[in-house]
């Protein structure tokens, strides 16, 4: 029988509250539950209300996608947000971060009657963008999101089945120019002063989508007075996707030309070959290049990313795309924060994706999970067969082919195989030839399926993570509040999450890491796991208890996140308030 829902043991006490809190201006390309590829919607979903709890004033600015990626749904009832009049800023407060209206430097209010748009200059001529809001006083984040017609398009939020939208960079501009005309030119979803007049604001851009917040920043909006102060942290999620394009796009910016050298990029080694889709983006070999990453980190005054050892890989080893001898020489600047989970979404205590609840008190409901999930993906419904999962992108990065590889030597450990994911098209017919070769073991669904994924994690034994670099992972976590027994690979986030379970036996570990990124390595991490799951059942549910127990909520990543901004802010304080 399946057990009732426990009640709901979430994150306990609540936040602390800052004494000194920031406005902070956070700016992502896809943030869940509103749209969502990869970590960076989950991180951007979910740091922010973390920071809001602990007082802070948080405005998220993201584009309105109006395509398959995004559930168009969520996006219904909000209501558009009109701009202020130019009149009601200028002359902001003696605190503020200067004046707008007339004086912003993205563009163009021009009369003092209430505007119905926000217009950007970017391409040589004005952009009108409507802004849509979500907001809870209860939440506390004003959650902004930018409509234009170069949002509106099928695909994903960066490209569709021919690659990488051709206009990227003046859609991720476009963003980037609305996250700064968002704090001048609207009315606070608080009520309370316009941001622009907080003296304490931070800005944080995410990833090369919107790396020209910093650019901007220095390029044209401090130039025109507005910002004076204002740092901006710009957080690297991937550093493999860095945003090249040929050296003539920049004049689609409408930056002066003094700021090309911020954008020049002469990579010291070979580039990448892969664009963030994992589509060619090699806009011609030995062409001059403008690099939007690269741009950001040196515009940028704090780098974060999203762990420690992800940290000290992109500045210690060469990097595909070569910006590690950047990134080198910003040492000083670059912390590694590792994400947390929304447990509010990941949390098997009441999943409404899964077949029954359970917790580390109560574990029935995963043996139903796994009968389940076995079902559903046409399994033997045997429940002695180590089930193993996998959930994510199908790129080289997170080695879905070391999987395929291994897949005899699955067999031959009698294990179940699990794997959804999608990308690359030749991994997604890898996937599928695989299930008609092994189907007595193996099956794959090709798709994107947050649902399936929650099934996934809690129906399987173990979570395979066999990923050739990975800044932070989210599975992994997931796994882990789920009792899912992770076996990664030993490289960035992985090894700052996974703590190894000692082939000695003894109470410590929470999952079984390898190195390097093969079949072989695999195969063997998999061979100890299966030892354990069989023949040590106490040492295997201490495992999995232990990664139940483990806290891994944005709370703690949070308090980092709100320490190196509020060190990042008093270094970058305005004149008078150091003076005070
Ligand atoms: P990355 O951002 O590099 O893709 P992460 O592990 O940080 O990797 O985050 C991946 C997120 O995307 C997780 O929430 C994962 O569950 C989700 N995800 C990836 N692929 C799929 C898929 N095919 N279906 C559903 N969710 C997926």
């Amino acid at each position: 029988m399946v057990p009732p829902r426990p009640p709901r043991a979430k994150a306990g006490r609540p936040a602390p509250r800052c004494e000194t809190p920031l406005t902070l201006i956070f700016c992502a390309a896809e943030v869940a539950p509103w749209s969502k590829t990869g970590g960076l919607g989950d991180v951007a979903g979910a740091l922010p209300p973390a920071l809001a709890a602990r007082g802070h004033r948080v405005v998220v600015v993201a584009p309105r996608h109006a395509n398959g990626g995004a559930d168009l749904a969520r996006y219904a009832g909000l209501a558009e947000v009109k701009p202020l009049t130019g009149g009601g800023l200028t002359g902001g407060g003696s605190t503020g971060q200067g004046s707008a209206g007339q004086g912003s430097a993205g563009g163009a209010l021009t009369g003092a009657q209430r505007p119905a748009r926000v217009t950007l200059q970017l391409a040589g001529r004005p952009q009108e963008v409507a802004y849509y809001r979500h907001y809870s006083a209860a939440e506390g984040v004003d959650w902004l999101f930018v409509d234009h017609e170069a949002f509106r398009r099928p695909g994903t939020p960066y490209g569709d089945a021919r690659g990488p939208f051709e206009d990227n960079l003046f859609r991720f501009a476009l963003l980037s120019l609305a996250a700064l005309e968002a704090p001048l030119q609207l009315p606070p979803a608080d009520g309370g002063r316009p941001y622009c007049e907080d003296s304490n604001i931070v800005f944080m851009a995410n990833d090369w989508h919107s790396a020209l917040l910093p650019v901007f920043l220095q390029a044209r909006y401090r130039p025109a007075g507005a910002y004076p102060s204002a740092p901006c942290a710009l957080a690297i999620h991937n550093l493999a996707h860095q945003g090249l394009f040929p050296s003539h796009a920049f004049n689609g910016l409408s930056l002066p030309g003094g700021a090309y050298g911020l954008l020049e990029w002469r990579p010291p080694r070979a580039e990448p070959k892969k664009d963030e889709h994992g589509h060619s983006n090699d806009h011609g070999h030995g062409q001059p290049k403008i690099n939007v990453l690269k741009a950001g980190i040196t515009a940028s005054q704090l780098l974060l990313t999203v762990s420690p050892t992800y940290a000290a890989e992109i500045t210690s080893t060469p990097q595909e795309g070569g910006l590690d001898a950047l990134l080198r020489s910003r040492a000083g600047d670059l912390r590694g924060i590792v994400n947390g989970i929304d447990t509010e979404e990941w949390g098997p205590e009441d999943d409404p994706h899964i077949a029954a609840p359970y917790s580390a008190a109560d574990m029935r409901g995963k043996a139903a999970c796994k009968r389940a999930l076995q079902r559903e993906m046409r399994l033997p419904g045997d429940p002695r067969a180590p089930l193993l999962g996998f959930v994510g992108r199908l790129d080289r990065q997170k080695g879905p082919d070391v999987i395929l590889e291994a897949l005899p030597r699955l067999a031959e450990l009698g294990c179940q195989v699990v794997m959804l994911g999608s990308g690359d098209p030749e991994y997604e017919r890898a996937l599928s030839e695989a299930a008609r070769q092994y189907g007595f073991f193996f099956r794959a669904h090709v798709g994107f399926s947050v649902p399936l994924a929650h099934r996934v994690v809690a129906g399987c034994d173990a979570l395979l993570m066999p990923s050739r670099f990975e800044p932070c992972g989210l599975n992994q976590l997931y796994a882990m509040a789920y009792g899912t027994v992770p076996i990664v690979a030993a490289t960035g986030g992985l090894v700052d999450t996974v703590e190894d379970v000692s082939p000695f036996g003894g109470d410590e570990g929470t999952g079984w890491t390898f190195s390097p990124p093969t079949p072989e390595a695999l195969g063997g991490a998999v061979a100890a796991a299966v030892r354990a799951y069989r023949r040590r059942p106490a040492e295997w549910a201490g495992a999995a208890r232990r990664g139940m127990q483990r806290d891994s909520g944005w709370r703690d990543a949070a308090a980092k996140y709100e320490r190196v901004l509020l060190d990042l802010r008093s270094a970058h304080a305005p004149a008078a308030a150091q003076a005070a």
